[in-house]
């Protein structure tokens, strides 16, 4: 039944895209381009290539949106409902939503409904009863002063935010952003930018004044940059490779000293001990930490350290895993796993596993990409074992379905491997010894792990990395000091 839906929905015709700025549809001055599915390479519609000066002009419409007080000073309870109101739009038109997102960026369907309107949808929620449940303080200075902390908004919030789950990462910023009041320019990827740009059209529908949300498509390189460029943007949140992280600092110090949030890359460790309370849970929970979405995001366990006395066994089992995975047209529910997002990637993953192999890595299982005759890009799930800790592939992320094997013979040795990486966002550790979760939760350096288990994106928990992967967090009421200035008043009483 809901496969029929599906199909009826990826026959939809997609209308050419505009930018949405100020409330209005508009062409822009720039270019534009073809829009192809990973999923055959068919073309999907057109996608405007927006021009700076239409960045431009989005941050202006921003900017006096905010100034005028049109969201900002709206009554609280109205603003939570705006957002509730979206909140129960993208619950209505979820399916459409996640069909149009998976024709766009290739993630299998199972998955996308859940993380995508899925969790967006509980993101706005979760933001919209923030709205007036979030105080200020009264400090507890000497009696003859009351010392007030207001919780301000920023003013105008850029995001730019990556091809793989745009519409859950989008509405981890947006939502946030707009729960305290600011206005947003969005710069979703220019390979999945469909669901932010419907995203825009759901919150006018939902109310929210025009002007608050704007999202101007196009290339990094041009609009992207104009957008950390500008001198009218107060803080710039974004997810994405730690190069353009990089950049976004740069563009931050040569113009208005911004501050800049970054969720980037990661290679995370997932430890495997000998004592794990069920080994071929482990290998599945393993195999599909890389797998799941074909390797495409952020938290995958790209490094798989499996104790000596277990590795062998333990690499068959992942393995065998790894082989049985139907891989293919991402909108047929039964697909396991579904394209790489596009060819490039999909060629970068394949040079990935030759240059691996050239530093004496084994290829166990894949390293090929599949199903050609499609048009659309997939790749074999792949497992490499004799990966030595400095090797390029323990070290780089691929953003794909190749899984780096190496062994460890005792807790000191796991955690120096899983330590040797620029990269700390995420991992797991499977053990049935308490002691030793709590001891590599203390020791490995991420900003988060798994124990037990790999995955999950619930609200409640805050997602963020340390050192190269990142600042901030997103999520959970952390993530509202993004988007707030703390402004204090001395009052002599
Ligand atoms: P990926 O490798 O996952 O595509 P990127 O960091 O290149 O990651 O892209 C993430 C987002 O950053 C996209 O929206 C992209 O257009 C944008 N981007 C890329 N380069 C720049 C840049 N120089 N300035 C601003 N944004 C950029």
């Amino acid at each position: 039944m809901q496969q029929e839906v599906i199909d009826q929905l990826r026959q939809q015709e997609v209308a050419p895209q505009k930018l949405f700025i100020n409330g209005q549809w508009v062409s822009g001055t720039g270019s534009c381009h073809k829009v192809v599915s990973p999923i055959d390479g068919s073309v999907i519609t057109s996608l405007p290539r927006a021009s700076r000066a239409d960045m431009q002009a989005a941050v202006g419409a921003a900017r006096d949106a905010f100034n005028d007080g049109r969201w900002a000073n709206l009554a609280p309870a109205a603003r939570k409902q705006v957002l509730h109101k979206l909140a129960d739009l993208i619950q209505e038109h979820a399916l459409e939503l996640a069909v149009l997102g998976v024709r766009d960026n290739g993630t299998e369907i199972n998955m996308a409904i859940k993380a995508e309107p899925g969790s967006a949808a509980s993101t706005f929620r979760y933001y919209a009863e923030a709205v007036d449940k979030v105080y200020g303080e009264i400090a507890p200075t000497d009696p003859a002063i009351l010392g007030l902390v207001h919780k301000q908004p920023v003013g105008v919030v850029g995001a730019i935010t990556p091809w793989n789950m745009p519409l859950m990462i989008g509405a981890w910023k947006i939502a946030p952003a707009l729960a305290a009041g600011n206005s947003v320019v969005v710069k979703p990827a220019e390979e999945a930018s469909l669901t932010t740009l419907r995203l825009a059209e759901l919150a006018q529908q939902a109310g929210l004044p025009d002007g608050v949300l704007n999202v101007v498509t196009g290339k990094g390189s041009e609009v992207g940059e104009e957008l950390a460029m500008s001198m009218d943007v107060d803080v710039l949140v974004f997810t994405g490779s730690g190069d353009t992280g990089r950049r976004l600092l740069e563009y931050s110090a040569r113009s208005n000293m911004k501050r800049v949030y970054l969720e980037l890359g990661g290679k995370s460790a997932n430890i495997v001990f000998a004592d794990a309370p069920d080994l071929d849970q482990a290998a599945l929970g393993a195999a599909m930490a890389i797998f799941r979405n074909s390797g495409q995001i952020c938290v995958s366990g790209s490094r798989l350290l499996v104790e000596q006395s277990i590795h062998d066994e333990f690499v068959s089992k992942v393995t065998e895993h790894a082989q049985a995975l139907r891989i293919g047209d991402p909108l047929l529910l039964t697909s396991q796993v579904g394209a790489i997002n596009n060819l490039n990637q999909l060629n970068g993953n394949l040079e990935f596993v030759s240059k691996a192999q050239a530093q004496g890595a084994t290829l166990v299982t894949g390293g090929e990409r599949i199903l050609q005759a499609t048009g659309g890009y997939y790749m074999q799930p792949t497992v490499m074992t004799g990966v030595q800790p400095d090797h390029h592939l323990a070290q780089a992320e691929v953003f794909g379905p190749v899984l780096a094997v190496m062994s460890f013979k005792d807790e000191a040795e796991a955690i120096a491997i899983a330590n040797n990486s620029d990269y700390g966002l995420a991992g797991g550790i499977w053990t049935s010894n308490l002691g030793r979760a709590h001891r590599l939760i203390k020791a490995v350096k991420t900003g988060g792990l798994f124990v037990n288990t790999y995955g999950g994106a619930d609200g409640t928990i805050p997602l963020g990395g340390v050192k190269q992967s990142g600042n901030g967090v997103d999520k959970t009421l952390h993530a509202l000091d993004k988007y707030v200035d703390l402004k204090t008043a001395w009052i002599k009483l």
